[in-house]
């Protein structure tokens, strides 16, 4: 909007005014007078709507920016909330089970034979390098026995492993055995599967009559299925390959480096490992709580080793005075956890047989 001044009228006469006023300068001043009120009143009018306006604008814009940024705030914090105490949860859960003393012999692993007829590169129980051993029935029996009386048979699922467990001449018996000593147990028969389309009729008379059940663990080798299959349906045997989630379709190798200068954290050894207070081994009367400290003997003997072998990385079955003082055992670190490099293991390498090297199970 403008405002046009006639030139007979000048700005400086009309404000600054005076006593020799002519009539016609009164009457443009209170003519302008009422013009300039009237242009006030718009002005204000204009100003005062587009105040509301602005104001309307910025407030819409500003409460739409906060919705958007509490919405969003809210979203992330309460994903990265979840997020977050899954994975407290999780490693909580990991260490306490690690931990804590389990309530009872959850799983217990019991080597049949020391050695195999596959021979994994990097085996966990060192079976390429051990020498030929088969476990001894009577010695069994008797651990069995005492094993029973300590934990009034309460032990969760009893695995017959090695080595391969098919190569004892005895395999059937052990299964009765163990079937005699841990009534309520479930049993199984770990097998890499070469030997088993020929055993006998009598291990699958005694897998089924102790209802025990055969888990084959999935090599990349070729096994006579058909046969498999058919013995074990003709006898009622329940088999199944060992890990059959959605994802597993064949054994993969794990590196698992030893470190012979020894100087790991025990502590953050035992926490991280998939082993601790896990895969719980039966050997010769002592119980372990890895299937390292089980075998090392083997790592040691083959290569000229002193890694610790010591009764303080087992417990004594004879000597402990109950389960508890056991399985409080169990979720402790042993002497040998310091020269295990947990941090170094390398997972799912291409599976592949033992050339019996060193650097197969240690850093060289
Ligand atoms: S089949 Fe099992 S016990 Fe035998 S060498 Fe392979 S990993 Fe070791
Ligand atoms: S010695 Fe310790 S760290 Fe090594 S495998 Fe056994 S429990 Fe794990």
């Amino acid at each position: 909007m403008g405002i046009r001044i006639c030139g007979k009228i000048s700005p400086g006469a009309i404000a600054g005014g005076g006593k020799h006023e002519s009539f016609f300068h009164r009457l443009g001043k209170r003519l302008f007078a009422g013009f300039a009120d009237e242009l006030r009143e718009e002005i204000r009018q204009v100003l005062q709507r587009e105040t509301q306006e602005l104001e309307r604008s910025v407030e819409a814009w500003t409460w739409e920016r906060y919705q958007r940024t509490e919405k969003l705030v809210e979203n992330w914090t309460w994903e990265r909330y979840q997020q977050t105490e899954k994975l407290l949860k999780d490693t909580i859960d990991r260490r306490l089970q690690k931990l804590m003393p389990l309530p009872s012999l959850r799983t217990l692993d019991v080597h049949i034979a020391e050695h195999c007829n596959l021979n994994c590169q990097c085996c966990d129980n060192f079976s390429p390098i051990a020498e030929e051993q088969y476990t001894d029935y009577d010695s069994l029996a008797r651990d069995f026995a005492r094993l029973r009386e300590l934990s009034h048979g309460q032990v969760g699922t009893i695995y017959l492993d090695g080595g391969e467990p098919l190569l004892h001449p005895r395999i059937a018996d052990f299964v009765s055995l163990t079937r005699e000593h841990f009534e309520e147990s479930d049993i199984y028969v770990v097998t890499n599967g070469i030997l088993l389309a020929q055993m006998p009729e009598a291990f699958w008379e005694k897998c089924a009559s102790n209802h025990a059940g055969v888990l084959i663990t999935k090599y990349p080798i070729h096994l006579d299925m058909e046969t498999i299959e058919a013995k074990a349906a003709e006898h009622g045997v329940v088999w199944r390959f060992y890990d059959e989630s959605a994802d597993y379709k064949e054994k993969t190798t794990t590196f698992m480096p030893l470190d012979m200068h020894g100087g790991h954290e025990s502590y953050q050894n035992f926490v991280n490992c998939y082993h601790a207070n896990y895969c719980i081994y039966l050997w010769e009367g002592r119980i372990y709580t890895c299937s390292v400290a089980a075998s090392i003997r083997h790592f040691n003997r083959f290569f000229h080793e002193d890694l610790p072998d010591v009764p303080e990385n087992s417990i004594s079955i004879y000597e402990a005075k109950d389960m508890d003082e056991i399985l409080r055992f169990l979720c402790r670190p042993i002497p040998l956890c310091e020269y295990c490099d947990i941090p170094g293991r390398t997972f799912d390498i291409p599976w592949g047989i033992s050339k019996q090297e060193k650097s197969e199970w240690a850093h060289v």
